[in-house]
């Protein structure tokens, strides 16, 4: 199972008839101070959690649950993660930490008739996805987490409490579901999601010098070309207006 770099760890996602998101493993395990970002579909948290125990990671050392976003792909092996790592905390934007807590699950379907296929699919009750959040992050804040450095970016217009997550030193990004590789950006007409806010993110992005890309879906890439973003922007731009 792949280390990406020092301190990053990759699993990748199984889709299924649904996608299941990539799952990362951040910190330097010597730290004993891991965050574990986008569990995944529901029903692979034992397959992602095997995953990490292969790669020589104690669990015990995983400290908290980073989400990018709360969609049902990200979202959905949590609470089988939880019952894995019992003690470990769960951070989110505050946007959608608020609806997790209130139990309002639009931030996760996205969209009722998404929610009826999931609910019937996988015989989900209403309410399943009601969480305590221990930290809610704001974007601007640097994590020092792992002994590395993640900046939280706000990066709304997929969803409106995405997240991506930077470490400035080692130029690594976690966008969760704005960017991919391929010059392709998330979907923008779910629950929250806004067209402009998703041009004003991918242009926040673009001021970072990203080399590795790590998304929540399809390929990650190891040697991103520099003006990437920008250039991914570019070609959206006239369907984000
Ligand atoms: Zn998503
Ligand atoms: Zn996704």
């Amino acid at each position: 199972m792949p280390k990406i770099a020092e301190g990053v760890y990759f699993v990748p996602g199984q889709d299924e008839m649904m996608p299941d998101s990539h799952t990362y493993v951040i910190g330097n395990p010597s730290s004993k101070d891991l965050s574990l970002i986008d569990p995944g579909l529901l029903g692979k948290g034992e397959y992602k959690m095997d995953s990490i125990l292969q790669m020589g990671i104690d669990p015990e050392d995983i400290r908290r649950v980073i989400m990018t976003h709360t969609h049902f792909d990200h979202i959905g092996a949590l609470s089988e993660i939880q019952g894995k790592i019992p003690k470990a905390e769960l951070w989110i934007h505050h946007i959608e930490g608020d609806l997790l807590e209130q139990g309002d699950e639009r931030a996760v379907y996205g969209m009722e008739m998404f929610q009826q296929v999931c609910q019937m699919q996988y015989r989900i009750k209403p309410g399943r996805f009601t969480f305590k959040v221990h930290r809610k992050l704001e974007g601007g804040e640097t994590l020092q987490i792992g002994d590395m450095a993640w900046e939280v970016i706000h990066i709304p217009g997929h969803s409106a409490g995405s997240i991506g997550l930077y470490a400035p030193a080692e130029k690594i990004l976690i966008p969760g579901d704005v960017l991919y590789a391929d010059h392709a950006i998330g979907r923008f007409d779910l629950f929250g999601a806004d067209a402009e806010a998703l041009k004003q993110s991918l242009i926040r992005l673009s001021e970072r010098r990203v080399e590795i890309l790590l998304p929540g879906h399809n390929q990650i890439v190891k040697k991103l070309p520099e003006g990437y973003t920008l250039e991914t922007l570019k070609q959206w731009e006239p369907y984000l207006a």
